[in-house]
């Protein structure tokens, strides 16, 4: 078409986001294990504050997100005036690489790395730069060896997903040191607090001055519903990227929600302890089944079969018996599927169903 508006550079490069599929057709109910949500939902003080709020429609929020950050800050012990919040740590995520990257920009994304990263890359009009893994680990090495004068920012996700390694604190420190000045590395903390001990970067970021550090509330906060995020680093970097924050982000039902679900520790600690202990049986059970899987650090696992063709027809096999599971070709893993923990009869039922496919059980 002669008279189209053209897009911004980066635009039509976007694959759209595939999230994990929800619904089977024909089934009213479904096991969903596609989307790394917390099978035990959220706190129940986190849905009493949320309906709560639900006063003052009219009102426009509180737009500095002090409560929240003060609540983030004293649980984590974290400086509220380094921390900012977004809807969901996507919108952090998007403030950092609108921020940090343009036009002949390059930010470096790993094999196997979270979708979001090149989106975000596109979306700014920069170039995500992929770089390999070794057997769906974090390749610190290549890594560094792929900064260029043009690289803005490093995105990583520790613990990773959809592999579920970590990095040890050694090659932590050894990428934010080897990292040049002008290079921002994001350390990406969705899934931390299913790492027993870890936190998540924040030591990274007390220790390195061009890291951030992003988490979220919709993973052991059991909110992903909702829409809440929040990132930490130093004050200057909270500066620039209050700048591109829309001043009512959050609305007061979503802060209340995560000023209370933060603050819920024991609930928190529960589904850490659950998620810990059927996730080892789960990685178990899959592979005395035959299965791979590496250990998981997060609240899933990556279940590895033979070739593609086995991972597909596992896929299938499960959603005949009402299972949702994430097929994860996508990230480059197409003989693998990525399998949410959930409790005790979930892990159960899912392993049946592939031991049944696999004609051990
Ligand atoms: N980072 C990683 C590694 C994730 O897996 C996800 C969720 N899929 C996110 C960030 C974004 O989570 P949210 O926007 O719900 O906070």
């Amino acid at each position: 078409m002669s008279n189209q508006i053209p897009t911004q550079p980066g635009i039509m490069e976007i694959a759209l986001y595939v999230s994990g599929e929800a619904r089977i057709e024909g089934r009213d109910e479904v096991l969903k294990l596609s989307s790394n949500e917390n099978h035990y939902g959220c706190s129940d003080k986190a849905r009493d504050a949320y309906l709560r709020a639900a006063v003052n429609l009219h009102r426009y929020p509180n737009t500095d997100h002090a409560a929240l950050r003060a609540a983030i800050g004293e649980i984590h012990r974290l400086d509220p005036d380094r921390i900012i919040c977004g809807v969901g740590s996507d919108e952090v995520l998007q403030f950092i690489t609108q921020a940090y990257a343009g036009p002949g920009d390059e930010v470096i994304t790993t094999e196997h790395g979270f979708s979001m990263y090149p989106i975000l890359a596109h979306a700014a009009g920069a170039t995500p730069v992929t770089v390999p893994e070794a057997e769906r680990r974090i390749d610190v090495e290549a890594i560094l060896g792929a900064v260029t004068d043009r690289t803005r920012i490093v995105f990583i996700a520790n613990p990773a997903n959809p592999t579920g390694t970590m990095l040890t604190e050694a090659e932590l420190e050894r990428l934010a040191s080897g990292l040049p000045k002008h290079v921002l590395l994001v350390h990406d903390g969705a899934y931390a607090e299913f790492a027993d001990g870890f936190d998540g970067g924040a030591g990274l970021v007390d220790a390195y001055p061009n890291v951030v550090m992003t988490r979220t509330f919709s993973k052991i906060h059991g909110l992903g519903g909702l829409r809440i995020g929040w990132g930490y680093a130093r004050r200057e970097v909270i500066d620039v990227l209050n700048r591109l924050r829309q001043p009512f982000n959050l609305s007061e039902g979503q802060m209340a929600a995560a000023e209370a679900a933060v603050r819920d520790v024991e609930f928190t600690a529960r589904c850490r302890e659950e998620n810990a202990r059927w996730r080892h049986w789960l990685r178990n059970a899959l592979v005395q089944m035959g299965v791979g899987c590496d250990e998981s650090f997060a609240n899933f696992v990556l279940a590895r079969f033979a070739n593609p063709e086995e991972a597909d027809a596992c896929d299938k096999a499960l959603k005949e018996n009402g299972i949702l599971v994430r097929k994860v070709g996508g990230y480059g893993l197409p003989d693998c599927l990525r399998i949410t923990v959930g409790d005790e009869s979930a892990c159960r039922r899912v392993v049946h169903a592939i031991g049944t496919f696999k004609g051990v059980r």
